[in-house]
């Protein structure tokens, strides 16, 4: 898995390079970029990577960058996603002021220059099926066949396209074609569709219309129209833009926008396709587009990841012209550095296991002092009450301990973290043998600190007071899937993880999490980092793990340099 494959040099990755190299010659004032989604789904963390990108070189390089949407199939689309996209890049951290647009916006525009085109020679209505312009269309290596309506004349053209417009034919009747070469070495320059008939209101124009550009035809027009100077795309597209630049020099447009592709982002164990994730959702497999397990932006912020993690991501990954795929390990490391910095430490024991402090007098408390956050001197200390009933983590105990296990076990000493030293004295146990209460001893005199004596422990613990431990419930997340590459094998429901959601139900937290804000991130010692999940109601607190502690890639990173 590679991370940082960037064609990078001194002066930024290659994209920024063409545009300052730009911007120094003089060919533009400023770089006008745009991020383009199509509303038909929700925004994943590889749409991240194109925002961080598009609206990146817009604010290095004095210009700016419009939110586009491409909205030229009204089938899929639907305002439910415009609104979601929208906020999520708000989320992100952009700001697209007033440079809000939509393709269809251009629809008058664009039926327009198809007009032109026609009157030029240079596109033809075609009467064949969808499937008979897929066989005439031809192969990598054989040329494709002219549709018998290629020599149309333009007055015939003019006509049919218009009638196309007032709705006399059904859908799928007749296309708009682009005419260019069916010999051409690029399939896409073989006569490419440009406009196709659908009887579907659109969430924007209503029944204005019953035909509709398609990407090809509709993009880089609404790059010229916005004086887009740098269109940066994906991969994918790199084979469209000869088109892109065809139907530019032979159109009236008022600028001139240049296309540049990027690999897309791949991340490993999880699927970035709007396609695959609404089949997640629709299926039932994930409990929506925010869930927690997703890779969408909403599912990342509900989980806690916090956006200037993304963005520090993204600027990690850089930009290559060759695809990869990239760890998620380092997707998880950014949001470590980031919420390890922001989030104040809490005591929380999500699998509870009693402890009674046998030589503590029953019914007393105290108020001991803990360090909110050893990374922010700022952050000051709170109070954490203590009494003879605590909680500590299940598996910080072992009956028989194995070696190197340093926790608590019968006879052995362990610090309570900002508390005492105890020791175990005897176990209860149920039926089946596991342990239900721990009885210990404390020694009064290690209070906050060192043994006196200068003795040491070499386990500490997590711990909370009965007494005063508010509950909740907290969920633990896995990957969705469980390879790096689901799908690989052709089946990607078969690649699902059925254990990636672990639901933890008896949690006991630190009283002072009872007002935790929604929103606030919170590192729960030795455990991981934490955020209130949207589930949570007056009764009943829900936590999210966003990550735990433990950093493969930071001890990846190690090893390798070792
Ligand atoms: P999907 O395959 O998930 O449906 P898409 O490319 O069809 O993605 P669009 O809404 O058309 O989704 O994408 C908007 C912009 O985001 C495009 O410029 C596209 O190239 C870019 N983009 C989409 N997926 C990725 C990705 N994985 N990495 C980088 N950029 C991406
Ligand atoms: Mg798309």
């Amino acid at each position: 898995m590679t991370t940082t494959n960037s064609d990078s040099a001194p002066g930024g990755d290659f994209i920024r390079q063409i545009i300052g190299d730009d911007l120094r010659t003089g060919r533009h004032g400023g770089a006008v970029t745009r991020f383009p989604p199509e509303p038909n789904g929700y925004l994943h963390i590889g749409h991240a990577k194109s925002i961080c990108l598009n609206f990146g070189v817009a604010a290095e390089f004095s210009g700016r960058c419009h939110l586009r949407f491409d909205d030229t199939n009204p089938t899929k689309e639907e305002q439910e996603y415009i609104e979601a996209i929208m906020a999520d890049v708000r989320w992100l951290g952009f700001d697209w002021g007033a440079h809000l647009y939509f393709a269809s916006d251009y629809f008058e525009t664009l039926y327009e220059w198809a007009v032109h085109l026609i009157e030029a020679g240079h596109a033809y209505v075609d009467d064949l099926t969808a499937e008979e312009i897929r066989d005439h269309r031809g192969t990598l290596t054989a040329p494709g066949t002219d549709s018998p309506y290629r020599e149309r004349d333009v007055a015939e053209n003019l006509d049919l396209f218009g009638r196309m417009r007032t709705g006399e034919f059904a859908d799928g009747a007749r296309v708009l074609r682009a005419r260019i070469d069916m010999a051409a070495a690029n399939i896409n320059l073989r006569d490419p569709v440009l406009y196709r008939i659908l009887h579907s209101p659109h969430p924007r124009t209503g029944d204005d219309w019953c035909i509709y550009p398609t990407y090809d035809f509709a993009h880089g027009q609404s790059d010229a129209i916005e004086h887009v100077t740098h269109s940066l795309c994906t991969l994918e597209f790199e084979d469209h833009r000869p088109l892109y630049d065809w139907l530019l020099d032979h159109l009236p447009v008022p600028s001139r926008p240049r296309q540049y592709e990027f690999a897309r982002l791949n991340l490993s164990y999880t699927v970035l396709s709007k396609r695959l994730l609404m089949k997640l959702v629709d299926e039932g497999h994930v409990r929506g587009w925010d869930d927690p397990r997703m890779p969408t932006l909403s599912g990342l912020r509900r989980r806690g990841f916090p956006p200037e993690a993304i963005r520090d991501f993204a600027g990690r990954i850089g930009m290559a012209k060759r695809d990869s795929l990239v760890d998620m390990a380092l997707l998880e490391h950014c949001v470590r550095l980031q919420l390890n910095r922001e989030a104040p430490r809490r005591m929380a024991v999500l699998r509870p296991l009693k402890v009674v402090i046998e030589n503590y007098p029953e019914g007393q408390s105290e108020m001991l002092d803990a360090i909110n956050n050893p990374e922010d001197a700022g952050a000051g200390s709170r109070e954490v009450p203590f009494g003879r009933d605590l909680y500590i983590e299940r598996d910080d105990f072992m009956e028989e301990p194995v070696r190197k296990f340093h926790r608590l076990a019968p006879g052995k000493e362990v610090r309570l973290r900002y508390a005492y030293f105890i020791t175990c004295q005897s176990v209860e146990k149920d039926q089946t043998g596991a342990p239900t209460v721990i009885r210990c001893t404390y020694d009064p005199a290690t209070r906050g600190g060192d043994a006196p004596d200068g003795r040491k422990v070499k386990g500490t613990l997590h711990w909370v007071s009965a007494a005063h431990a508010a509950s909740a419930e907290v969920r633990l997340y896995g990957h969705l899937f469980t390879r790096p590459d689901p799908g690989a094998d052709g089946d990607l429901l078969a690649d699902l993880d059925p254990n990636s959601l672990e639901t933890l139900t008896e949690c006991r937290l630190e009283p002072s999490l009872a007002d935790l804000a929604p929103g606030q991130p919170v590192q729960f010692e030795r455990l991981g980092y934490f955020r209130l999940d949207p589930d949570t109601t007056t009764a009943h607190q829900v936590l999210n793990r966003t990550v735990p502690l433990r950093d493969s890639w930071a001890r990846t990173q190690a090893r390798a340099k070792a």
